[in-house]
């Protein structure tokens, strides 16, 4: 007889004391982020006007491998850490697969999703550094939400540009924002010299985390003891979010197994950062039984960075204030079309992630829209929980692979993670159910466009 259900929860000492900096570990080191004036290479210090120092330290620390959890902020993680490890025998029964699939449950975090592993680290730096206010942007409100909530375990002021598509297609994440006293603004708006450009430009832009993020770090820039926080993309996001895949390896050893594939869904890469980096450092390491794993980044069809962009040099934002990054991309300037999956939807991908498709150490995968609510309301009801429809791209990939395993009846081990739920999107949940949402496509013409305008620069 199998189980229904079977969590895995770790004891308090055994919450990570330390991140997992897998840049130390890579023979190919990521490319240097360049300053777009001088085309030199960045240094930490150019950084400091805009981050916390600590982070920008860890941004470019090639180093040290284990960088350690400040005990306040593991503290906080008790909040809500360990997260559940979940065997998905729910869903392996629906799919009548031989497959063991796991996945790591990061949407019983306060906020419900992962984005709180980085937003309390990086407000409790803000902190020690004596800054009194943070803005970010945000896109489908998660990682808004985090921010908000962490500033306010610490006494900052914080203010977010959300993009006006998302601000308006999940009112309630606005709401969750201002419960926790921040200031929310639509990106584009006409509060920044980026917004203005954008909207006289383009009157009707939606927005996208490429204008947010200019509006944001504008904002950074011209108020004093004011910092900027980013929730993705960044290596030190994703260094954060390694206490997913940490506490995910001590919990299949607790299952007695390893996992043959590890999948997450990719918006910028912190999530599948957070969760993959940790087992990609046996297989960086050439452990016997750990070198074989393969590891899928699954990314929406409509914003197809990984499987259709180009790795080159651009810029992290639509104004072109970000260092110029080496990155897989569909150009700064890529508009994406409105899916519901709101954090998937930026136009490029984060170095170290990048590196490490381009020296084939993972894949990607796109999933259309359609897919992906599909396989988040199998999901809903084989195992009782609602996906975020970020979170529905992993499903669709997971189900891909168990549905493989299906057909050569081999029992393997996927581990997916479940970045967030998505009780606070049922509004997308509603377009699903009534047959109103559809796909997009991105074609050739505007991605060939798009790469056309960036920088000549070749990485
Ligand atoms: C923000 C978000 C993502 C995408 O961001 P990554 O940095 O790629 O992880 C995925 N899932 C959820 C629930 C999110 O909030």
């Amino acid at each position: 007889m199998t189980e229904l259900r079977k969590r895995y929860l770790l004891d308090e000492e055994e919450i990570p004391r330390y991140w997992y900096n897998i840049q130390a570990d890579m023979a190919n080191k990521p490319l240097p982020p360049l300053n777009p004036a001088t085309k030199q290479p960045l240094r930490a210090e150019d950084l400091y006007p805009i981050f916390a120092r600590e982070c920008c330290l860890q941004e470019m620390n090639q180093r040290d491998p284990w960088i350690e959890i400040p005990e306040e902020v593991r503290e906080k993680y008790k909040y809500y850490r360990s997260t559940p490890l979940v065997r998905a025998y729910g869903l392996e029964k629906v799919l009548g697969t031989p497959a063991h699939i796991y996945f790591k449950n990061e949407s019983v975090s306060p906020m419900g999703s992962h984005k709180l592993n980085s937003a309390i680290p990086q407000a409790y730096y803000c902190k020690q550094e004596g800054v009194t206010n943070i803005t970010t942007e945000t896109g489908a409100g998660q990682w808004g939400a985090s921010l908000a909530y962490a500033a306010s375990m610490y006494g900052i002021d914080s203010a977010v540009y959300q993009v006006r598509i998302s601000y308006e297609q999940k009112p309630y994440r606005r709401s969750i924002m201002q419960t926790f006293g921040a200031q929310v603004t639509p990106s584009p708006s006409m509060s920044t010299r980026a917004g203005k450009d954008i909207l006289t430009a383009h009157p009707n832009h939606q927005g996208s985390l490429g204008t947010a993020i200019s509006e944001a770090v504008e904002l950074a820039r011209s108020t004093p003891n004011c910092k900027y926080c980013l929730g993705s993309v960044l290596n030190h996001v994703a260094l954060h979010q390694t206490v997913i895949g940490l506490e995910a390896e001590k919990q299949m050893e607790m299952a007695g197994e390893y996992p043959d594939i590890v999948i997450a869904c990719f918006g910028g890469g912190s999530n599948f950062g957070g969760m993959a980096f940790p087992f990609m450092r046996h297989l960086l390491g050439g452990e016997k039984g750990k070198d074989h794993v393969r590891f899928i980044a699954a990314e929406p069809a409509s914003c197809p960075k990984l499987t259709r962009g180009e790795f080159r040099y651009d810029f992290g934002d639509e104004a072109g204030y970000t260092p110029l990054l080496p990155m897989y991309t569909l150009g700064h300037n890529f508009s994406p079309a409105n899916i519901h999956a709101g954090g998937l939807r930026y136009h490029g991908a984060g170095v170290i992630v990048s590196q490490l498709l381009k020296d084939k150490l993972m894949e990607a995968v796109d999933i259309d829209q359609l897919e992906s609510f599909e396989a988040g309301t199998l999901f809903a009801r084989a195992e009782g929980i609602i996906p975020a429809p970020e979170s529905c791209h992993a499903i669709a990939a997971t189900i891909r692979e168990a549905r493989k395993c299906a057909e050569t009846g081999e029992a393997k081990v996927i581990l997916f993670n479940l970045s967030g739920h998505g009780l606070v999107d049922m509004a997308s949940y509603d377009k699903f159910l009534a047959g109103d949402l559809q796909n997009y496509t991105l074609s050739e013409e505007v991605l060939t466009r798009n790469i056309s305008e960036l920088d000549p620069l070749q990485p």
